[in-house]
């Protein structure tokens, strides 16, 4: 935690060498996508995207889940897609799932998570959605298969939201499924017919 203390106490001292770039931050946020992925200390999407501030707006959670529209409660998932699309305008949402994710090893292996209640009630909201993955694809996925599988239902869940909806129907709207693996940095790119693929620009 030093480093991290000590490199924060330092940031606005690299942040004077730019800062024709930061000060303009003040006069609002025009980001280009919302990126909703993975809490995991790995994924670091500005990292992935070369996104400078202001360029991205981020949605994290354990395992990239987009709770089903009109789910019970406050939602903070919820809050910030509407955000993001009513109030910035975003026209490109990323949901990128990522390789060794805690989350989907969790829910491929059925683990006993009584001890963690809160993360237990979390992945049941991915469950439903993995379901077919889990039993069409083969009787034991692999976990890319899983994490993969998570972001093509998470996908399908977000159509589900009325302004992500109506924006798909309007054409004002494009959804892109990523997996990145962490430990080649190789992002995998959804594509119409349901796979991932490489592509190296
Ligand atoms: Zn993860």
């Amino acid at each position: 935690m030093k480093a991290l203390l000590n490199r924060a106490r330092t940031f606005k001292r690299r942040v004077d060498f730019e800062s024709g770039e930061y000060s303009k931050l003040a006069e609002g946020q025009y980001p280009e996508a919302l990126f909703i992925t993975c809490s995991d200390s790995r994924v670091i999407p500005a990292l992935i995207t070369g996104a400078r501030p202001g360029e991205i707006f981020e949605l994290r959670n354990a395992g990239n889940i987009v709770p089903p529209y009109g789910s019970p409660g406050v939602s903070g998932e919820a809050a910030t897609i509407e955000y993001a699309l009513e109030v910035l305008g975003v026209q490109d949402v990323i949901v990128c799932g990522h390789s060794h994710c805690g989350a989907m090893g969790a829910l491929k292996s059925g683990d006993d998570l009584s001890a963690l209640p809160g993360v237990d009630a979390w992945l049941q909201l991915a469950r439903p959605e993995l379901a077919p993955v889990l039993t069409t694809a083969s009787d034991d996925p692999s976990l890319p298969d899983v994490a993969q599988g998570n972001v093509v239902n998470q996908l399908a869940v977000l159509r589900t939201y009325p302004v992500v909806r109506q924006r798909l129907d309007e054409g004002r709207l494009r959804l892109h499924g990523w997996y990145y693996e962490v430990d080649t940095g190789q992002v995998h790119e959804l594509e119409g017919d349901g796979l991932f693929r490489v592509h190296t620009g």
